[in-house]
């Protein structure tokens, strides 16, 4: 046992919300979770960040602060997307255990306290909601799908919803990883790669979205599939981008090499016989550059220098480490 006392937190439980044009849910959506933490006696706050809405969501958003003391505001100077509303979020948050959930009451806040319960007692250190029974159109749950598919085989984390807005995290998760561009999709990957291994799962109620309209289009799938790519490239050679350039650059330049060697090998082996020798074998002389494999050649050896620079160059950006969250944040109620 630790000997140290342990951190102690304003509040057991932030519950961070990213919203774009959700005015008319919010006041339904923070009093019911007002209610239900207040039934289970948990001490709590409400983070919620305007990702640069057109509508008078702010305005509401201060109306329901001046009466709920623990309802905080953060409004972003324009729509950076979910991902960035959620790494300010996360800095902001002071809980013990931090929830996010979607503004459009299609998660359902009763799902909160055994959330909390499953990462205080169960000791998880990121709970992901399961949409079991959606009710989305099935332009969505059919791509979503396979979606989940490609991330499972390619994390290896076996989650069947891994873009579920209700999720649970301890504080060590969300103070530990960046979220940015769409990665939102990925916070369970990008969890797992910080060292998170305990990763869990809860079937979830899930509602239709009572006001407004979804923020995002089919195009979801092909950014998604995109950042994955990304997500696992990054995620494997972040630190040691020569080990990947210069791994494939040395491959294609000893090809190129091989090639070349054989190819004057060849012709020095050839210009020793002479021309009778050659004629009662069946071989002649060529012109090295008369060979397509001169031009593969050629091409392997540029390319691997290519690559090798390439990974130079990345070293140096990693090296120089250039900050990627920086939003404008316009007003803030805390
Ligand atoms: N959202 C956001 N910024 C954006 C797009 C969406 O903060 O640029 C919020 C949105 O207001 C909602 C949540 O992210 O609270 C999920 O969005 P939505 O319900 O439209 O997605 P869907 O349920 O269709 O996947
Ligand atoms: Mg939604």
């Amino acid at each position: 046992m630790s000997k140290r006392t342990p951190h102690s937190f304003p509040v057991e439980l932030s519950v961070v919300i990213p919203l774009l044009n959700e005015a008319e849910s919010l006041p339904e959506l923070t009093a019911w979770i007002r209610r239900v933490l207040k039934e289970h006696g948990l001490s709590y706050e409400i983070i919620l960040i305007d990702d640069g809405s057109t509508d008078n969501s702010w305005d509401v958003i201060e109306d329901i602060a001046d009466t709920e003391p623990y309802v905080r505001g953060i409004r972003f100077n324009r729509n950076y997307g979910k991902s960035a509303a959620l790494d300010t979020g996360f800095k902001a948050a002071q809980g013990r255990v931090v929830c996010t959930m979607d503004a459009d009451l299609q998660d359902s806040p009763e799902e909160l306290p055994e959330l909390y319960r499953l990462i205080t007692e169960e000791k998880y250190d990121l709970v992901s909601g399961w949409k079991k029974k959606r009710f989305d159109p099935l332009s969505k749950t059919i791509p979503t799908k396979l979606f989940n598919g490609v991330t499972r085989k390619l994390s290896g984390i076996q989650l069947h919803d891994f873009n579920c807005g209700l999720k649970a995290y301890d504080h060590r998760v969300v103070k530990s990883i960046e979220v940015y561009g769409e990665m939102h999709r990925y916070i369970p990957v990008i969890a797992k790669w910080a060292g998170f291994r305990r990763i869990g799962e809860k079937v979830v109620q899930h509602q239709e979205r009572k006001y407004g309209t979804t923020k995002f289009g089919l195009e979801r799938f092909v950014y998604g599939f995109l950042d994955l790519l990304s997500i696992t490239f990054v995620s494997r050679f972040r630190q040691r981008p020569m080990h990947f350039f210069g791994t494939m650059g040395t491959l294609s330049f000893l090809l190129g090499a091989v090639i070349t060697l054989w190819l004057v090998g060849e012709k020095l082996w050839l210009a020793a016989h002479d021309k009778a020798w050659l004629v009662a074998h069946g071989l002649r002389t060529r012109d090295v550059t008369d060979q397509p494999l001169f031009f593969l050649a050629l091409v392997a050896v540029v390319v691997g220098v290519q690559l090798f620079l390439t990974g130079f160059l990345a070293e140096m950006v990693t090296l120089t480490g250039r900050k990627k969250n920086q939003y404008l944040v316009r007003d803030s109620i805390n």
